[in-house]
């Protein structure tokens, strides 16, 4: 009988069968001291890049854990290519934004300082730490790139061609966004923008209408809150054109009951 797995790891080493992974200072106090896990015991690892490997912890020294990697339990396969362009809001709700916007699958997070924005400090080490525990936790093979925050009109004046952002505008008239999904092919690269507590300004919704790979989209007549609406929009993306199209696999690796 196999033993359970009793905890799932993000970790940057390469994996591959028999490979040793020694873990940091904190992933192995989360083993030992936390979770008191002993020789023997088993963890699955990933690093966005080689699938999901199941390891056996070999030695507990105080800040490093050593595992042997025996099998892999799955393949890597590409995941959903969908960025999330948000107004930073304050600190809870923006762990809050992060963790449940990893969770719906976005591949990448870009803070985009507007000109109501009133956070002043965004720390990506934080946003990047939540994501990585969301990650671990939702039983996705990646982890979404995390940028720096940066000014709005910047990120746009460098933006990539081909993708187009899905402008989520609480004013002015803006097609549902049920509507633009549909008109949208599910390989036809996205993000969803979203402003602050305090909206966008009138003259920045103008400038952002304007251009080429812009479409607004309404999310309901209520004025949702910002951390809301970008999880919404992501919901309805992931429905209309995302994974959620497809039956689950099945082979999702659940840490709390050790069985997939
Ligand atoms: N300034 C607005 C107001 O008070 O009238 C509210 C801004 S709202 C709290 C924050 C952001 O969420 C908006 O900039 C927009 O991107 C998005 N949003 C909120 N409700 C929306 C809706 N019904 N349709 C589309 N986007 C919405």
């Amino acid at each position: 009988m196999e033993r359970k797995i009793e905890a799932r790891l993000f970790v940057e080493d390469t994996l591959a069968a028999a490979v040793p992974v020694t873990l940091g200072r904190g992933q192995s106090h989360y083993l030992a001291h936390v979770l008191r896990l002993a020789p023997g015991a088993m963890v699955a690892l990933f690093n966005g890049r080689d699938g999901e490997w199941r390891a056996r912890i070999e030695s507990l020294a105080k800040n490093a854990v050593s595992l042997s990697i025996e099998t892999r339990l799955r393949e890597q396969t590409p995941e959903t290519d969908l960025w999330l362009v948000f107004a930073p809001v304050k600190r809870a709700p923006l762990d809050f934004l992060v963790q449940k916007a990893t969770e719906l699958g976005v591949s990448a997070l870009v803070p985009a300082i507007t000109r109501r924005t009133i956070v002043e400090r965004v720390r990506r080490e934080r946003m990047a730490a939540n994501a990585i525990e969301s990650a671990e936790q939702c039983g996705r093979l990646t982890v979404p790139e995390v940028r720096e925050a940066a000014p709005l009109a910047r990120i746009l004046g460098s933006w990539p061609d081909g993708r187009r952002i899905l402008l989520c505008a609480e004013s002015g008239c803006a097609v549902p966004i049920r509507d633009v999904l549909a008109e949208l092919g599910p390989a036809e690269p996205c993000a969803i923008l979203t402003g602050p507590e305090g909206g966008f300004e009138q003259t920045e919704l103008d400038a952002l209408r304007n251009l080429p790979f812009v479409t607004a989209v309404g999310l309901g007549p209520r004025i949702l809150r910002a951390d809301t609406a970008a999880l919404a929009a992501l919901a309805c993306w992931q429905s209309a054109l995302g994974d959620w199209r497809e039956r689950p696999s099945g082979r999702m690796h659940d840490t709390r009951n050790g069985r997939f």
